[in-house]
């Protein structure tokens, strides 16, 4: 009996990994007829100055407009993206579009925002991704420092020496560099003290249970007060409640990224975003 069932297991988990396969190659197919058809499109969220509210940058977050699902987030897609290595034609069209949307800013409007792009770690390996950043910024004629690119805590854990010389390069190239979900991967602080970042961003799992947790709250103070011994700025993810943003603000914390100010944007709207009006009026009446 227990030999059937474990018969039954067996086909019941080939199966589902078939499925799984073959739901990979689908979408690996799928991901190619995407970028050829251009199907991905961005969007922006505003990240804010916890003193008083402005607009300082903008991450930009990959969609995918699917015809037959909707948008789809990067959750349902980027790691096949990853496995399959099309990351990177469509890493490099993420820089593109970014850059088009910096170039948007810079005709129509005087308050120019800077824009943060995610990489993974196939970019990071890509011999030749720090020349073809600085053709495409020369292309666009996109000043370098309105251009940030966030590299994740495991990234760079992965292999330091590699992630070293390359950051190096493109700070080189006036880029700005951003650790980003910091706390969920194993830096040592020798490390983070060798690697020319502007900013890190404490993950989103150390901010969801802020008003309850203690832990959590002193993590937050000693990151914070740490990074700013390194000199960079602190961004807090995933800002869901006023509660939560009073505890950063009053941590010192200098930026914040969350629903509670702004969700993803579509470009058109993130053009004309200017900030959150709470903070900004919070901050004259305590002036
Ligand atoms: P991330 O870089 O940590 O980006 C922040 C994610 O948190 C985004 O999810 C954003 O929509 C979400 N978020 C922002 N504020 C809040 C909040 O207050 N509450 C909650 N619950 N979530 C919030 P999204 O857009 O689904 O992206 C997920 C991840 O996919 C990103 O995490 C990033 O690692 C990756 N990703 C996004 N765009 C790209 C891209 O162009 N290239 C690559 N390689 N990865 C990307
Ligand atoms: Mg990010
Ligand atoms: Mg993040
Ligand atoms: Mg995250």
């Amino acid at each position: 009996n227990a030999k059937r069932a474990g018969k039954n297991q067996l086909s019941f988990y080939n199966k589902t990994m078939q499925q799984k396969a073959l739901h990979s190659m689908k979408l690996e197919e799928e991901l190619r007829q995407a970028l050829h058809h251009q199907e991905f499109f961005l969007m922006f969220q505003p990240i804010i100055s916890l003193s008083n509210g402005s607009n300082v940058k903008f991450e930009a977050l990959l969609r995918w407009q699917h015809s037959g699902r909707g948008v789809l987030n990067p959750g349902s897609f980027i790691e096949t993206a990853e496995l399959t290595g099309l990351i990177v034609p469509i890493g490099y069209w993420v820089i593109e579009a970014a850059c088009e949307f910096i170039r948007q800013q810079l005709q129509s409007s005087t308050n120019v925002r800077p824009v943060a792009v995610n990489l993974s770690i196939c970019q990071l390996r890509e011999r030749a991704f720090a020349g073809k950043v600085e053709s495409i910024l020369t292309r666009l004629q996109i000043p370098p420092h309105l251009l940030e690119l966030e590299i994740t805590e495991s990234m760079l854990m992965e292999n330091v020496e590699l992630a070293m010389s390359l950051i190096q390069r493109l700070k080189q190239l006036g880029i700005r560099m951003s650790i980003d979900d910091f706390g969920t991967g194993y830096s040592s602080l020798s490390q983070l003290r060798q690697l020319p970042f502007n900013s890190l961003k404490i993950d989103r799992s150390f901010v969801m249970d802020l008003e309850t947790s203690l832990v959590d709250q002193q993590m937050v103070e000693a990151i914070t007060a740490m990074v700013h011994k390194l000199n960079l700025k602190v961004v807090a993810e995933g800002i869901e409640t006023k509660q939560q943003m009073l505890f950063l603000k009053k941590t010192g914390c200098d930026y914040g990224q969350g629903f509670l100010f702004a969700r993803p944007l579509p470009a058109s709207e993130a053009l004309q975003y200017r900030g959150h009006a709470a903070l900004a009026e919070k901050d004259q009446r305590s002036a």
